[in-house]
């Protein structure tokens, strides 16, 4: 039992429901060692939502609003961290949700899949038959035919490099939550999400419920005043390795 006081209480807290979800199979073992790289920016970052992420955030929750068919992507981690608030952001969006795996065994699709509708989900893709995106035959190119592979836009978190490429290739919107700035992915994306996702799925529900009833020109303005390698390079400037050590002057 972790006490509510410790210092570290949500970063442990995170740290219980990751190895939880690795006993239980639904996590690979490479999706512990993801969590340690999130952690490390996350602590370099103040594990807050900074204000690039903020931005980002609106620009996503702008774009999943406008979109005609949104769909979010569940990997180990995402089904380990936020498995309600997947759901719920699902809902309110009108989206659906696909489980897309890295290191994919029909057990720990079962596993997620369950996991998902524990938390109310009532359709799960990605479960049967995948296709291969515009006809590129390598194993991160396959999604489902009515989830991603039909999908404009995309909320993938935690994704790697190629996919996001091949996402965006072909012509989806691909918005991505990943803690790492300097990744592949945060790169590739059409919206790089820099933060936790146990911060990010709940701030973008709350942006989605706020923008909903905005007008279409004024999400399309949110859109369009959105740079993502400007976001990125704010962030990047917010890394501070002497965040928890001020005394510490770099040399
Ligand atoms: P890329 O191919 O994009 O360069 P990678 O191979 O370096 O990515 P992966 O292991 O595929 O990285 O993806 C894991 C990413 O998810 C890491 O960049 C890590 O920072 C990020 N991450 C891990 N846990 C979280 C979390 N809880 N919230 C947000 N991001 C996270």
């Amino acid at each position: 039992m972790i006490s509510r006081d410790h210092p570290r209480y949500h970063s442990l807290i995170q740290r219980e429901k990751i190895t939880d979800a690795w006993r239980k199979g639904i996590l690979a073992d490479s999706g512990m060692i993801a969590h340690g790289r999130g952690e490390a920016f996350d602590y370099l970052l103040g594990e807050e939502t900074t204000e690039p992420a903020r931005k980002a955030i609106k620009a996503a929750a702008a774009a999943l609003i406008l979109a005609e068919n949104p769909v979010i992507s569940v990997n180990g981690n995402t089904a380990a961290l936020v498995p309600a608030e997947v759901v719920e952001l699902a809902g309110e969006i009108g989206g659906k949700i696909e489980i897309n795996l890295f290191h994919r065994t029909e057990k720990r699709v079962k596993l997620i899949e369950e996991v998902l509708r524990e938390h109310g989900a009532s359709e799960v893709l990605g479960t049967g038959k995948l296709m291969h995106i515009d006809g590129i035959m390598s194993p991160r190119a396959t999604a489902s035919p009515e989830g991603i592979y039909s999908a404009d836009t995309v909320l993938v978190p935690l994704e790697d490099g190629d996919r996001t490429e091949i996402l965006r290739k072909s012509g989806k919107t691909v918005i991505t939550v990943d803690l790492n700035p300097l990744s592949r992915t945060s790169r590739m994306a059409s919206i790089s999400i820099t933060d936790n996702i146990v911060r990010a799925v709940p701030a973008l529900i709350d942006a989605v419920r706020e923008l909903r009833d905005a007008p279409r020109e004024e999400l399309e303005g949110i859109l369009r005043k959105f740079d993502n390698t400007e976001n990125l390079r704010e962030t990047i400037k917010l890394l501070d390795i002497r965040r928890y050590n001020p005394e510490i002057e770099s040399p």
